[in-house]
């Protein structure tokens, strides 16, 4: 008998017939034999919805409110799948992230989760119940409700699996699996059988939105096995996260991510002085924005132009911010906020034993009179800022540079 979590996001619970549907896919994993404990998201465009309610009050909500606000769209869905499993006849019982002891640090709206007991739904298991679990959120030590950040339902499923020394946790989503690119962008799109924990964990923060960081983070850590997958396509085989693999490093380019979702900020006139970063990232770390590339620019009159990317959200409390900091160390005062940006990125075990991708990526891109305007890198992946509107463009180009459309391709020849 294998212990499996099972996730379902936002999509799989959009309304009552699909619950009700989800309700038979979980009453038929345990009438198989499995011991099921279910995590659910908020019902598609919920969350959405109560941060517009949020936002026709205020600009900017105390996020501590907007926390206990958006907790209950994953308490609605949570409630209506544990009576639907009722209906069936099922014991099933439903629970909140803080019943089940879901302890996390005080980053309202992205909280990372400290420690979980999960002892009720030990106990549930123990009396052979389903246990129903809200996801995306958690308490602080305060006692405050916290959640994980949008996508955070993954990381509680993740998060379970692992306290409870799951064999498996399904991810089940309205897609069948991760894929070398979007399939809405790339016509020949491929699903990957396998992917590394590293190479997903890379995809993931770069902006493929199937599975949320933090919950491949997790996963790797504490090595629980995850499998994507559809809920709505029976015969789907999914995509396994997994240890890497010989085979692995064979592939040069295992997917290209882009993400929309950016943001540039740029201070000019800042005195070249030790001591300077540190004061500005220091404040900007002190309201847990979390910033991705940075790039420092030397004039010769001793005054540097810095400018970082962060995520679209946060730029106008960035800014606000920035404008503050930029006055304090007698940089120039206007501070250039930029929203029509994206970052395109490729991904690969394979990158770290061949040399030439980079070379490769910006020629193509070149080639498509892309202009690169910053440039991060790792062991395994390679990131393009560029003008928002050709995303798309981006990341066909690059998909077929690389091959990723034909599997025998895919290994490498350089
Ligand atoms: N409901 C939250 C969101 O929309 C969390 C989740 O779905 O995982 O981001
Ligand atoms: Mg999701």
């Amino acid at each position: 008998m294998a212990l499996v979590v099972h996730k379902y996001g936002g999509t799989s619970v959009g309304d009552i017939s699909k619950i009700k549907a989800v309700a038979e896919k979980i009453a038929e994993a345990k009438n198989a034999g499995d011991e099921v404990v279910v995590v659910v998201s908020a019902m598609a465009g919920e969350t959405d919805r109560l941060i517009g309610l949020a936002h026709q009050i205020c600009d900017i909500p105390r996020e501590r409110e907007l926390d206990l606000l958006l907790s209950s769209g994953e308490r609605i869905s949570c409630s209506l799948l544990t009576l639907a499993l009722q209906a069936l006849g099922y014991n099933a019982e439903a629970f909140t992230g803080r019943q089940v002891g879901i302890v996390t640090d005080s980053a309202h709206t992205k909280a990372r989760i400290k420690r979980i007991t999960a002892d009720r739904v030990k106990t549930a298991i123990e009396k052979g119940k389903i246990a129903v679990v809200a996801g995306f959120q958690g308490i602080d030590e305060a006692e405050d409700v916290t959640t994980l950040g949008r996508g955070g339902s993954d990381t509680t499923a993740v998060a379970l699996a692992a306290a409870l020394n799951a064999d498996l946790c399904i991810i089940y989503t309205d897609v069948d699996g991760v894929y070398t690119a979007d399939p809405n962008i790339v016509a020949d799109a491929r699903r990957l059988d396998k992917i590394s924990y590293e190479e997903m964990l890379e995809l993931a923060s770069l902006g493929a939105k199937v599975l949320q960081t933090r919950s491949v983070e997790f996963a790797k850590k504490y090595q629980v096995p995850l499998l994507v997958k559809s809920t709505f396509e029976k015969e789907g085989k999914g995509t396994m996260v997994v240890e890497e693999d010989r085979d692995m490093e064979k592939v040069l380019v295992a997917g290209v991510a882009h993400d929309k979702n950016q943001a540039k900020i740029t201070i000019s006139g800042v005195p070249d002085r030790p001591g300077i970063a540190g004061n500005i990232f220091s404040r900007i770390a002190e309201k847990e924005i979390v910033i991705d590339m940075i790039i420092q620019n030397v004039s010769d009159q001793g005054l540097a132009d810095i400018s970082f990317t962060l995520p679209r959200t946060e730029s106008k409390k960035a800014l606000e911010l920035v404008k503050e900091v930029a006055k304090g160390i007698g940089a120039k005062e206007e501070v250039a906020l930029d929203t029509d940006i994206a970052k395109v990125s490729i991904v690969g075990v394979g990158m770290r034993s061949h040399s030439g991708v980079a070379a490769r990526m910006f020629s193509a891109l070149a080639a498509e009179n892309i202009n690169i305007l910053m440039i991060s890198t790792s062991e395994i992946k390679i990131s393009c800022v560029i003008e928002a509107k050709y995303t798309e463009l981006a990341v066909r180009t690059l998909h077929k540079t690389f091959g990723l459309e034909n599997p025998s391709l895919v290994t490498s020849s350089m």
